[in-house]
């Protein structure tokens, strides 16, 4: 890991502002994701380095999605009937400004946080409702793979528990940790996704490509969740570029999510409106596999909804009039009647 002096003298830049938000929120760079930043400021260095509006901004909350208020025990949060997010890490391979979890970061030096299995396991186990297990964190690839193992194998052990999914970083900003022998020890525990955190086309490098060929190559299928970042990848070029290569290195765009309402993160938020703008122009333009869900993560821990840009323009009893993706109107008929159960299903678009 990179220090913030180290950072700062290579950088050429006063260290004494970033330590100010560091001591509050701690500053975590690794030497391959640094090494990624090609100039100051850039959607690289926006993601990693600290900035004192983190500090100066007072709206957003701590936990903007409550998972402290879900979570039946520590570490587990339980807002959908059939699936659990099981938060088994603090640690990460860098500290993204703009993370949902900022609260719960470890700090400079600060053991790993040892998270006791046993009360999530023992919760998971008596609620046969859950079938869909998330790991994430802090990054579980990071995890001691002997840890990890563990973590996996009690799981499997719990008969209701069918799918394992695992939220990670680590094959985008750290990829030399990802290694055939963790592959060959995650193939173990199929059927089991890996969800990829990747924000910009230039994160997707010839090493992030090799190591979602191992993991790809280990039978998991991979997905992406994009957070969507004023100045960083908040634009149709882009966010084109970002999802097309993803999909060439094997990895399905599942989320492109609207930014958490969390405190001091306000300088990333995008107005709602730019997210369905956007959505509407890569419709069609990139392979329909490449294109993700839009959600908004409702705060409180609402759930996530996905949105939709409007193509409906008309409804009338005879048809519907849609624009496509070129912007033309276009008609599609309606089957007699069919107009009032369409106009409750559109209520609000
Ligand atoms: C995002 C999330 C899930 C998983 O949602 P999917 O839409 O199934 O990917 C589950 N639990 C919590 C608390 C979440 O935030």
């Amino acid at each position: 890991m990179l220090s913030l002096d180290e950072f700062a003298k290579k950088w050429k830049i006063d260290p004494a502002p970033l330590k100010t938000v560091a001591g509050r929120y701690p500053f975590k760079l690794n030497p391959y994701f640094e090494g990624l930043i090609r100039n100051k400021d850039d959607a690289l260095w926006k993601q990693a380095i600290p900035d004192a509006r983190e500090i100066s901004d007072l709206s957003g909350f701590e936990d903007p999605l409550s998972e402290e208020g879900l979570s039946p025990v520590p570490d587990l949060v339980h807002r959908y009937p059939n699936r659990v997010l099981w938060l088994v890490s603090n640690r990460c391979a860098l500290h993204c400004r703009f993370c949902t979890r900022k609260r719960r970061w470890a700090g400079d030096g600060s053991p790993e946080n040892p998270v006791d299995l046993k009360p999530a396991l023992d919760y998971i186990a008596r609620h046969e409702q859950i079938v869909d297990v998330l790991l994430s964190g802090g990054d579980p690839l990071l995890l001691p793979e002997e840890r990890l193992h563990e973590i996996l194998r009690k799981l499997r052990e719990i008969e209701h528990v069918q799918i394992i999914r695992i939220g990670s970083r680590v094959p985008c900003a750290l990829p030399g940790a990802i290694t055939p022998r963790l592959a060959t020890m995650l193939a173990k525990f199929h059927p089991l996704f890996i969800n990829i955190h990747f924000n910009h086309p230039a994160e997707v490098t010839a090493q992030s490509a090799q190591a979602c060929s191992i993991l790809a190559n280990a039978g998991i299928p991979l997905g992406s969740q994009t957070v969507l970042l004023r100045g960083v990848n908040d634009s149709e070029t882009l966010l084109a570029q970002l999802f097309h290569k993803l999909l060439s290195i094997r990895v399905r765009p599942y989320y492109l999510m609207q930014m958490d309402l969390t405190a001091g993160t306000a300088h990333f938020r995008t107005p709602v409106s730019t997210g369905l703008k956007l959505l509407r122009m890569l419709r069609n333009r990139i392979s329909g596999p490449a294109m993700p869900h839009f959600v908004i993560d409702l705060p409180g821990g609402r759930g996530k909804v996905p949105l939709l840009p409007n193509t409906v323009r008309e409804i009338n009893d005879k048809e519907m009039i849609v624009q496509n993706y070129t912007g033309e109107s276009c008609v599609y008929p309606l089957l007699d009647g069919e107009d009032e159960a369409l106009r409750v299903e559109l209520a609000n678009r």
